[in-house]
């Protein structure tokens, strides 16, 4: 398990956000853009005025793959598992890379709405997990 110190500054924010069960980008003040991966100036404008947006709506499936052969002996129990890009509409142009839990392979679709998996948690560097909405399974 990662511990605070041994994560890139520039990704705090992020992680912090997540561990309440939010994702949330770096926003710019100076041109009002959204960027990722975080850094220290806008790649839009060069401003270091940045802060973090939550995004308040679902995520969305973009792509996938699924992982069926393990990297190491450690992903053995794992596979498969589900490697996806997720994308939020009040973020135009940024994709997540993220897992995708609690989902039957062959009912993935382009476009489905995802919700974070995990709501809290006390991980320094919490899993970007990700499972369908749960408006979308009752449907
Ligand atoms: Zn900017």
């Amino acid at each position: 398990m990662a511990e605070l110190n041994e994560i890139n500054p520039e990704f705090h924010g992020f992680f912090a956000h997540l561990r309440e069960g939010r994702v949330a980008f770096p926003h710019c003040n100076a041109c009002g853009k959204l960027h990722w991966y975080p850094m220290k100036i806008c790649p839009h404008c060069q401003s270091s005025d940045i802060d973090w947006k939550p995004m308040r709506g679902a995520g969305e499936l973009w792509s996938w793959t699924v992982v069926r052969h393990p990297f190491s002996p450690a992903y053995n129990d794992k596979v498969p598992y589900v490697v996806a890009m997720v994308t939020f509409a009040e973020a135009p142009g940024i994709r997540l890379i993220a897992n995708i839990e609690d989902v039957p392979l062959d009912s993935l679709k382009i476009g489905m709405s995802l919700e974070l998996a995990q709501p809290n948690s006390n991980e320094a560097m919490p899993q970007v997990l990700f499972r369908p909405s749960k408006a979308l399974k009752a449907a």
